[in-house]
């Protein structure tokens, strides 16, 4: 995908538009590139967190410390993996509960949109609930 979209002689523009043709028309089957993996990954967390309970046991906060330190090691995107392992070494997750797990993940995810200059999330409960757990009060999720 990045090799096919950095193709010599296209400007940038005609590059993100190749790269958005190849993105429609490559079989659904195919192997996931780094965007398809990282959006599936990041519904899974911020599901995840929007569901983990307010009042966590030990059990939980256990597990889900051990899902996320996990990430660094094993993700299957070194480049990103060695970015999310540096991050969490001076921003540690918060497991104490849904709305911190939330708050944290947002962050981390807006370092990478930052990274790659996409627009920043607002890292607010009610602005994530809407988004991965409740839908827009208009109820077109419904
Ligand atoms: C841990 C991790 C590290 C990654 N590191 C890199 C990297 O170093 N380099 C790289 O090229 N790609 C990286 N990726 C992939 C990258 O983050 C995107 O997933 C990918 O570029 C596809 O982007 P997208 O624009 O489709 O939406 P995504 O960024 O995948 O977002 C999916 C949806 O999440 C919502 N969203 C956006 N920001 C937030 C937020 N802050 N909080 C809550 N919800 C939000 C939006 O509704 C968006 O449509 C990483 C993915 C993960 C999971």
């Amino acid at each position: 995908m990045a090799a096919f979209a950095s193709g010599a002689g296209f400007t940038a523009s005609q590059a993100q538009t190749q790269a958005a043709v190849e993105l429609e028309t490559r079989p659904a089957n195919c192997p996931p590139d780094v965007e398809q993996l990282g959006r599936a990954t990041w519904t899974f967390l911020h599901t995840t967190a929007a569901y983990y309970p307010e009042k966590p046991t030990m059990q939980h906060r256990v597990n889900m410390l051990s899902l996320l330190r996990a990430l660094p090691v094993l993700y299957p995107c070194s480049n990103c993996a060695q970015h999310l392992g540096e991050n969490m070494k001076t921003h540690p997750p918060d497991v104490s509960g849904r709305a911190a797990l939330s708050k944290w993940l947002c962050e981390q995810h807006n370092e990478v949109n930052e990274r790659l200059g996409k627009d920043k999330f607002e890292c607010t409960v009610e602005k994530l609930d809407e988004r991965w757990k409740d839908g827009p009060s208009d109820g077109s999720c419904d």
